[in-house]
């Protein structure tokens, strides 16, 4: 459809000058970035950061034309031109993300509504930057389409889009866009698939050729300078940025376009609808959703962010709390966003128990009822926008310089907006002023209950009687009916006697007053000398760390956050207890941990709204409580959450909604990819800790093994631990340090019982083992491998030089590996290989989610792993080494992360979420988590430093390749239908017929 262009906050109002001006940014106090301007002759703008400090090096181009514009007959053109773009420069024949990923950097783009966006960042001391922004640059500028290439892409097309159709999120989503008016872009289907790509054109040998030029046409009239915006950021000077960007972007060619607007996507007819569609997955899901005008002109006062806010809001009095006491919910969202240029939505979205689905109707009256109580509930003189307007702006204030890869990211989106430069950083959070007649236009017209749409969700629709005849969504299949609301709905929402029940947030009692900055405190007592041998001490600064003070219950370590200069902190309770280890099957704390958690979240909201943060955990077998957040009324906040969990009482109603959710999770566990599963069926063969999602839905089905009196039990013995470790950092002085012991030790009891250690399987070697697991969703399509190696300590008996050769060949096999899987063998898109290191047993687990059967993947990674020994005898591992030293000495660039990494250096090496991703997927492993095993940072980066490729081949040849005697495998193949006779099978592999067995009788060691 020709989109209308309108005069709204988008076009290309800036005058062209080449050389770049500097930008009095409006930043955050801890920001120290200089921000410089550029339009370039072509109409490209372009945003410099110079930032002396960052550890990353990074840049976004962000491209105003998204699959809105994919031709009618070609679905998801854009996505694929997106998927081909960085192979198809004719001055560098190989693909972009090749030299970011062979460089440990990261990489990745995104094909939205009205936009495409690309970007990479690398780590800023290695030196590729220059030649990384030069490869950037090529992809935009002289492109040649390769057949080979688009055909390769097609089916990563095809793959994302069948991953997609396994989930409800995305079905669900097509569903509700198609709801469109006709003809407008939102109707359509811009992931694409085989089939939307190719429908046009013959699927023949000149296929490729065909989609190519296809593609080429339409890059050559949609991609143009004039819409285009490049982010920058590095420790060079703004000077030498601009110099970088002249040389490398301005040869973009241009249309001297603006960037297309579109109009609202619905009429009068998408109003007061409700569709029911059916999910996969045990979830029921209403969602009522409303259709906005363009929501970026009102950045100043953000009113939808602000009645989203009260909506959501979880505490007394509130419409959460409200479906919560009556059983009927779970969770509640409110999420404003804008998908496209020109319109948005504002979605509320509960997700319904059973009883809740029974009463979707009340639940609607309910949603409604709040929204006729907000017009004439919100005056200024409520003070809830002044208190809005301080938490955000405090928000921005005091928050952490974001990494480079997401500030480039985020603010390349920004670039196509007409907000004053010097506002795009605080743009996304700052509030300037209150804009009255816009919320009251918000409020009476636009989530006015009458102009909103339901989607009701389901995996069992018919137990409200909703049984068809269903219609089907064209590019998912997704079964559907639609209606019209029942208007008396609408009647009965403005009821007294629910709007009673709901009331706004009173006022905050959290917010912040004093931001004030402790001076750094040189009186550092529990900092002892750095050569004294017996005490572990923090490599990043060369200083040790002991105890500042031990009481009778529990150790506390301070140390004062001195970089960051903000108002903020870091108190972490470790609480080793007995009783919530998951020592045995029915002691189920998982239950347990989310009714406190649930029951704190509905008290302390607002605690958490004023910009804290608590969490209350499980970890490696440690129960966590941790806040965060502004110091100022840190310690009290510390010191009502204790209480509250040792004085918390489970009401019967909360017991019964929260276990039907935990089963709920663990049915829909077992519904994940192939992909997951395998991972997690690896773990699970590895760990005397892991229980799989099927065996925990079984305790939940047994009334006797979780019951309300056993979990008030439970939780009553919960803070009686046989060990308390307490970390207090950030802007707190030791005294703070001492009150906060204080408050634990007030709380917190102690115990003598038993404690059950971890251990890991130990693999036995020599044997190909493998476990067929039987995926619960008959109708997947896909299978998955899991292959883990494991790699024990026999390798000269040194663990540090182990560990490095690990390291080392997981980042020399990770492109390679994805690239033969994935180009060559066509296994598809969902290619990974990475080290697992599970306490202290480590080893390399390469995992793959293909159409082709598990034997076929098995046998592909096996032929790689042969054949790779070749390609590594001619590997130089210098430049391997260096990304990987660099990477080791990386430094936390935030409090938090600093916080992570002392609460792992004071738990041993274990847990508390503190991850060093070195690889691209979130299983990137915890490096830290080796110091356990005797190596520390410092000693690993030695050790790395002497390797030679020889050490890696001898490493290859006896824990990787095929046919050592000393290979240690396990290999999952999960797979809707397991081979029916496993006795063929058996001469392949040794097949494992009960894992749970297996790991009980191998040799383990301790964790
Ligand atoms: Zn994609």
């Amino acid at each position: 459809m020709e989109q209308i262009r309108v005069d709204l906050p988008y076009g290309r109002g800036i005058p062209q000058h080449v050389e770049y001006t500097p930008i009095k940014m409006e930043t955050g106090q801890s920001d120290d970035r200089k921000y410089g301007s550029m339009l370039l002759e072509n109409g490209l703008r372009v945003l410099l950061v110079h930032d002396p400090s960052t550890a990353y090096a990074a840049a976004a181009m962000n491209v105003g034309v998204g699959y809105f514009d994919d031709p009618d007959n070609t679905p998801g053109l854009a996505h694929l031109c997106e998927h081909v773009l960085p192979r198809s420069s004719t001055k560098y024949k190989d693909h972009f993300f090749k030299f970011i990923r062979n460089n440990a950097g990261s990489v990745n783009s995104f094909t939205f509504a009205s936009s495409t966006s690309y970007y990479f960042s690398v780590n800023a001391g290695i030196g590729c930057f220059k030649e990384a922004v030069e490869r950037f640059g090529a992809c935009f500028q002289d492109i040649e389409f390769l057949d080979d290439c688009v055909i390769s892409e097609l089916s990563a097309v095809n793959e994302e889009y069948e991953m997609n159709s396994e989930s409800d999120f995305h079905r669900i989503f097509q569903l509700f866009k198609t709801r469109a008016l006709p003809e407008h872009p939102w109707g359509k289907f811009g992931i694409g698939n085989k089939k939307s790509l190719t429908q046009a054109m013959k699927d023949d040998a000149t296929l490729g050729k065909k989609l190519a030029s296809a593609l080429q046409e339409w890059w050559q009239t949609h991609y143009s300078a004039s819409i285009m915006g490049l982010v920058i950021l590095s420790r060079d000077s703004l000077e030498s940025l601009a110099r970088l960007v002249k040389h490398n972007f301005l040869g973009i060619p241009t249309l001297n376009t603006s960037p297309p607007v579109a109009t609202i996507p619905w009429g009068a007819k998408q109003q007061r609808c409700i569709t029911f569609a059916k999910t996969l997955k045990n979830n029921s899901t209403i969602e009522v959703s409303f259709c906005l005008p363009d929501q970026d002109r009102f950045y100043e006062s953000k009113p939808t962010t602000f009645v989203s806010r009260i909506i959501q809001h979880q505490g007394p009095g509130s419409l959460d709390s409200y479906l919560k006491g009556k059983g009927w919910i779970t969770r509640l969202f409110c999420d404003p966003y804008q998908p496209a240029r020109g319109f948005s939505f504002f979605s509320i979205k509960a997700e319904l128990t059973s009883k809740g689905l029974i009463r979707y109707q009340s639940v609607l009256e309910a949603i409604y009822a709040c929204l006729y109580l907000l017009p004439w509930a919100i005056n200024p003189a409520s003070g809830l926008f002044e208190e809005f307007k301080t938490i955000q702006n405090a928000r921005f204030d005091y928050s952490e310089k974001s990494e480079a890869k997401c500030s480039v990211n985020h603010l390349s989106n920004l670039l196509l907006t007409q907000w004053p430069r010097e506002r795009l950083v605080k743009g996304p959070t700052g509030i300037w002023k209150q804009d009255e007649s816009a919320l009251r236009t918000l409020l009476g017209v636009y989530l006015a209950p009458e102009a909103g749409s339901v989607l009701l969700s389901s995996n069992s629709l018919s137990s409200i009687g909703i049984d068809g005849p269903w219609m089907t969504e064209r590019w998912y299949g997704v079964q559907y009916m639609e209606d019209r609301l029942n208007p008396e709905v609408f009647q009965n929402a403005k009821a007294p006697n629910i709007i009673q029940c709901i009331s706004l947030p009173n006022s905050n009692r959290f917010i912040p007053t004093d931001f004030s900055v402790k001076s750094p405190n040189l009186r550092i007592s529990n900092l002892s000398q750095p050569d004294d041998p017996t005490i572990p001490h923090l490599p990043w600064d060369g200083i040790a760390l002991e105890p500042l003070r031990k009481s009778d219950k529990s150790t506390l370590w301070f140390k004062q956050d001195v970089q960051s200069l903000l108002p903020k902190g870091y108190i972490g309770v470790y609480i080793r207890s007995p009783v919530a280890r998951r020592s045995s099957l029915d002691d189920n704390s998982a239950t347990n941990t989310l009714i406190v958690r649930n029951a704190l979240l509905v008290e302390f909201y607002d605690a958490l709204e004023a910009g804290s943060r608590f969490a209350l955990i499980y970890d490696d077998g440690n129960l966590i409580l941790q806040t965060s957040g502004y110091t100022d009324r840190m310690l009290s906040l510390l010191e009502h959450l204790l209480r509250r969990i040792k004085s918390y009482v489970i009401p019967e109603q909360s017991f019964w909604t929260y276990k039907e959710e935990l089963k709920q999770s663990f049915q829909n566990d077992q519904l994940d990819s192939p992909l997951l599963l395998s991972h997690r069926i690896v773990r699970y063969g590895l760990r005397n800790f892991e229980w799989t999602a099927e065996e925990m839905e079984a305790v939940l089905d047994d009334p006797n093994l979780v019951t309300l009196e056993k979990l008030q039990d439970h939780l009553t013995n919960l803070l009686a631990p046989t060990w308390t470790k307490i970390l207090v950092t950030g802007n707190f002085d030791e005294h703070d340090a001492i009150s906060a012991q204080g408050i634990v030790d007030a709380v917190v009891g102690s115990t003598n019982d038993p404690d059950t250690d971890d251990v890991v399987t130990r693999i036995p070697n020599h044997r190909n083992w493998v476990y067929f697991y039987s995926v619960a969703n008959k109708e997947e399509k896909d299978n998955a491998v899991g292959y883990y190696l494991q790699v024990t300590n026999t390798f000269g008996s040194n663990p540090t030089k182990l560990h490095a050769a690990l390291l080392l060949f997981a980042i020399l096999v990770n492109y390679p590996f994805y690239e033969k899987l994935r180009m060559e063998e066509k296994l598809g898109y969902d290619i990974i290989s990475a080290p697992l290191i599970q306490k202290s047993v480590v080893g390399m687990l390469f995992t793959v989610q293909s159409h082709q059967s598990t034997n076929a993947i098995e046998s592909k990674i096996d032929d790689f792993l042969k054949g790779f020994k070749k390609d590594l005898r001619h590997m130089v591992i210098s430049e391997a080494k260096t990304t990987l030293v660099k990477k080791l000495e990386e430094r936390a660039e935030n409090m938090e992360k600093r916080a992570a990494e002392l609460a792992t250096f004071i738990l041993g090496g274990g847990g508390a979420g503190c991850c060093t991703p070195l690889f691209r997927h979130p299983w990137g492993p915890n490096i830290r988590q080796l110091r356990k095993h005797g190596s520390k940072e410092e000693e690993l980066i030695h050790a790395i430093k002497r390797l030679h490729l020889k050490d890696i081949l001898d490493f290859y040849d006896e824990y990787i390749h095929p046919a050592s005697p000393s290979r240690a495998k396990l290999s999952v193949h999960a797979q809707p239908t397991p081979p029916v006779d496993l006795k063929t099978t058996e001469s392949h592999y040794n097949v494992i017929h009960d894992l749970k067995q297996f790991k009980q009788e191998q040799d383990a060691d301790e964790a």
